[in-house]
């Protein structure tokens, strides 16, 4: 697989040049995949037909791949996975349901016709021979997707919003939300370079269902793989008549543009993204109007982010009731989580809402390393709070989360062992906040500097009693008055960390460190 951070693609060089070296390119192929989740397991190389799978692969074992296992038939017992590898523990893999990421690591992203191989724009077909738009966005209603970028919306509900104004609107628009901005989030960021082109085939049926002709994806220019590969899919899909004029032969048009952001984390607000696509500065513009009746350039807009959109194919073609049985009451599906920090097996899950921490962390992520204790996990991201010991049991959907004083976010999950300060990694969480705040409202711009100040005294030694209720006094007002999400939830952390541990805030406090 390709994880630039492993340097994958130095061994997929060396594999292409060991088996053109050796005259092999007629029995061999090398390709590329996406990302497998397995992140502390990377370089991955898979043998296929045989599934075996090696981790951990460096530049020089590329010998040996090809001459012992491919021409000698010996699988390397060194670079097998010895660990929590697919197949191998059941309690990774088998707890997972793989929809939005069901194709990372499994096709190569830059070639249409292994997608399409595995039923790629199979729902597109079936959306323009068999529904009409409104039985498009019915079965998103009996599916129960809510929106995968942390506010938990029906999705049905803002594509029928649009639906139902898109004969007032000379154009409506479809945008993708591709700014994944939360410190230790990169679902959005794998699905894109493992999977392109299921978000484009999801704009093409919203743009079916909502009368839209023009799409945008909004993705931030640090994603530079992810770009490279939406623009390979997009000319593909166009080459293969699935994008662009008289799709399918059918008359239907759409079309999608990239746009670059620059890397303001308040861009992934979805009014300060259109204003950032519109050419404005980046700042969030009051509600309503909501931009699914009045959104770019004042048009119906219909903005998801990338990895709901890596759900509506299937849905689409598996149908709304099979998706609905999947989750819980209230939280249909799965979810993709990025599980970083004091975690053995740190990397991406995916799995059905109402899955319990305690299963993310110790049958999937393998516990804590060095046989730590587990402190709490921030969900959420800086929008978020922690979980602690005591709530591992509670299944994870958009309701619990919100109960505990936490949120889904866009899925980060940073865990957190015995060493760790609480205290500092709210303050690290807030600096985040401060920093991206745009400064157009007051309480965020004023507000959030103030509780900074207020936690850097606390963690210096300095703090006094009376910070702690200034903190909780200025969290309220910022998270009441605040005009977007960034300033309503930037005092989250606090108020969570004050919650299930004051007394670390007091330790700080009472013996001066
Ligand atoms: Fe800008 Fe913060 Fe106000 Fe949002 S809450 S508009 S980020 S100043």
């Amino acid at each position: 697989n390709q994880c630039e951070s492993a340097k994958s693609e130095e061994i997929f060089k060396e594999l292409k040049k060991t088996v053109t070296d050796l005259n092999l390119g007629q029995e061999i192929q090398v390709v590329k995949t996406g990302c497998f989740g397995l992140c502390t397991q990377g370089p991955i190389v898979k043998i296929l037909p045989d599934e075996t799978f090696y981790v951990g692969v460096d530049t020089g074992d590329v010998k040996a791949i090809i001459h012992e296992h491919i021409i000698g038939g010996q699988t390397i017992e060194r670079l097998k996975f010895k660990g929590k590898a697919p197949g191998k523990d059941p309690r990774h893999y088998q707890k997972q349901i793989r929809i939005a990421l069901r194709n990372c690591g499994v096709i190569n992203p830059e070639d249409i016709t292994e997608y399409i191989g595995r039923d790629g724009y199979a729902a597109l077909g079936k959306a323009i021979f068999e529904m009409k738009p409104a039985d498009v966005i019915e079965e998103l209603r009996k599916s129960g997707l809510r929106g995968r970028g942390g506010a938990g919306f029906p999705t049905w509900l803002k594509w029928k919003f649009t639906h139902d104004v898109k004969d007032q609107s000379d154009e409506v628009y479809i945008v993708c939300n591709a700014d994944e901005g939360d410190p230790g989030a990169y679902m959005d960021r794998s699905i894109l370079e493992g999977d392109p082109q299921s978000v484009l085939e999801a704009m093409t049926l919203a743009g079916y269902a909502c009368g839209s002709s023009k799409g945008y994806i909004y993705i931030r220019a640090e994603y530079p793989l992810a770009i490279e590969r939406l623009y390979t899919a997009m000319s593909q899909a166009r080459e293969y008549g699935l994008l662009g004029d008289n799709i399918l032969g059918s008359g239907f048009n759409f079309d999608i543009e990239i746009r670059l952001g620059a890397g303001a984390f308040v861009c992934g607000e979805e009014t300060a993204l259109l204003a950032s696509i519109e050419g404005e500065r980046g700042m969030p513009r009051p509600r309503p109007p909501f931009p699914a009746v009045k959104g770019l350039w004042g048009k119906p807009t219909v903005i998801n982010n990338v990895e709901t959109y890596a759900n509506i194919a299937q849905i689409i073609l598996r149908g709304g009731d099979w998706f609905s049985q999947i989750g819980t009451e209230k939280s249909k599906g799965t979810k993709v989580f990025a599980l970083t920090g004091k975690i053995n097996n740190s990397g991406l899950v995916e799995v059905p809402m109402g899955t319990t921490l305690r299963e993310i962390i110790y049958d999937i992520g393998g516990g804590i390393p060095k046989g730590k204790a587990f402190k709490a996990v921030q969900t959420g991201g800086p929008s978020g709070g922690v979980i602690t010991a005591d709530h591992l049991d509670t299944p994870i959907d958009y309701e619990n989360l919100v109960a505990l004083g936490s949120m889904m976010g866009s899925g980060g999950m940073i865990v957190m062992d015995e060493d760790d300060c609480i205290v500092d990694v709210t303050k690290f969480y807030l600096d985040f906040s401060v920093e991206e705040s745009c400064g157009k409202c007051a309480p965020c711009r004023i507000g959030g500097r103030k509780m900074y100040n207020i936690l850097n005294k606390i963690t210096r030694g300095n703090g006094t009693m009376e910070d702690i209720q200034h903190l909780k006094a200025l969290a309220v007002p910022m998270q009441k008055a605040s005009l977007c999400g960034l300033g309503q939830a930037a005092p989250n952390p606090i108020l969570s960390t004050l919650r299930y541990f004051e007394d670390e805030y007091l330790a700080h406090i009472q013996d001066k460190r």
